[in-house]
């Protein structure tokens, strides 16, 4: 790993400001259960000049429910949105989500924000450069992507973005999308379905380098709404999705009067499966609308000629998660 500086950011002001005075690359660090990975493995082409760490700011950590909804800190673990009996209990598809990612020593270092704001986990993009040298795929800066002609099992079902074909490893991204949430950071408000691109800002969201989530906020459910996350990965603990799904419904008088489903695992960003959800509007939740709604969120898959089988995963999992709600 190459040299860099480590400063304790004592309040968000100063870590923007520490960010904004480097003369390099620069990042923050929370568990850096992601980060450290990438800067072992060189990942970057600049290495940091600086690394922020947003640990020793005070009140980052803390899970508030107010009038508008839940108000989750960056700083807040994996292990601490699993276990809260509100989020258990009003937004049980965010604590699942939560539970089923990674191990508990993870899930104990990782934050909520680190979560949604990691790098890829492609195996050519995250290749070690120290075990014979450095792979340049599009992106990072080289021309072409390896996993294209190469081993692409577990990527996109859904196309590539700017030819690159990874996919969005978070767990609680799909389940933040179903929830509508809203990203608060030191510059702006950004509603979740803006908030993850591959294309432009800092890792795998829109974020500008100098810019730091402060806070996640969830709204209230409606009136008699549910939420439900699923995974379907090779091992049951400590195993990234092949695919997840994340969904929230609200039902009135018998009747699903809205609906949020995302998918994640199967494409650059964390998809929301829009036409699966008008499909619903106004209907009865039974087994076979549900299969219908799978149906649909697949419709428009492109697969790979050896990852056919997580269509097959994403409209079984869709239909499932739906039905979760019911439960
Ligand atoms: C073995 C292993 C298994 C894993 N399994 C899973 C899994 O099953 N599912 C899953 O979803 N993830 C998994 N992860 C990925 C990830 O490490 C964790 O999910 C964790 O939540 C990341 O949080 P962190 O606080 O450690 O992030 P860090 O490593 O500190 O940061 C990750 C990225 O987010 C940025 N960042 C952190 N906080 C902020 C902020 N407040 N504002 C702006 N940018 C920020 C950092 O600069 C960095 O780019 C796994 C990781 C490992 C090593
Ligand atoms: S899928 Fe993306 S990250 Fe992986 S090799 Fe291709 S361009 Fe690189």
């Amino acid at each position: 790993m190459k040299r860099f500086n480590h400063f304790d950011a004592a309040s968000v002001e100063e870590a923007v400001s520490l960010l904004n005075e480097s003369t390099g690359p620069s990042y923050v660090i929370a568990g850096g259960s992601d980060l450290m990975g990438c800067l072992k493995d060189n990942l970057w082409m600049e290495a940091p000049e600086r690394i922020v760490n947003l640990k020793t700011i005070p009140g980052l950590n803390e899970i508030r429910v107010e009038n508008d909804g839940l108000h989750i800190g960056a700083l807040v673990t994996l292990t601490d949105l699993s276990e809260s009996d509100a989020i258990k209990e009003q937004w049980p598809g965010l604590a699942e989500a939560a539970r089923r990612t990674a191990s508990p020593l993870l899930r104990n270092m990782g934050t909520v924000a680190g979560n949604i704001c990691q790098e890829n986990r492609c195996w050519y993009y995250r290749y070690p450069d120290k075990i014979g040298g450095r792979i340049d795929c599009v992106r990072k800066g080289g021309k072409r992507c390896l996993a294209v002609p190469g081993d692409h099992r577990f990527h996109s079902i859904f196309g590539a973005v700017k030819k690159c074909i990874a996919v969005n490893p978070s767990d609680t991204a799909p389940a933040f999308i179903a929830l509508n949430a809203t990203v608060k950071t030191t510059k702006r408000d950004i509603a979740i379905d803006e908030f993850f691109s591959a294309e432009k800002g800092a890792q795998s969201t829109i974020l500008d380098r100098d810019e730091i989530v402060t806070e996640i906020i969830v709204p209230k459910p409606e009136a008699g709404p549910t939420s439900a996350f699923r995974k379907i990965a090779y091992r049951k603990s400590i195993d990234f999705a092949l695919v997840n799904c994340a969904a929230s419904v609200a039902v009135k008088d018998g009747k699903i009067e809205s609906a949020r489903i995302c998918l994640n695992g199967v494409h650059n960003n964390p998809r929301r499966c829009e036409t699966s959800e008008e499909l619903l509007i106004g209907k009865e939740l039974t087994e076979e609308l549900a299969r219908e709604a799978g149906e649909l969120a697949v419709a428009e898959a492109k697969p790979l000629l050896q990852n056919g089988f997580k269509v097959q995963m994403a409209k079984t999992i869709v239909a499932d998660t739906l039905m979760d709600c019911t439960k």
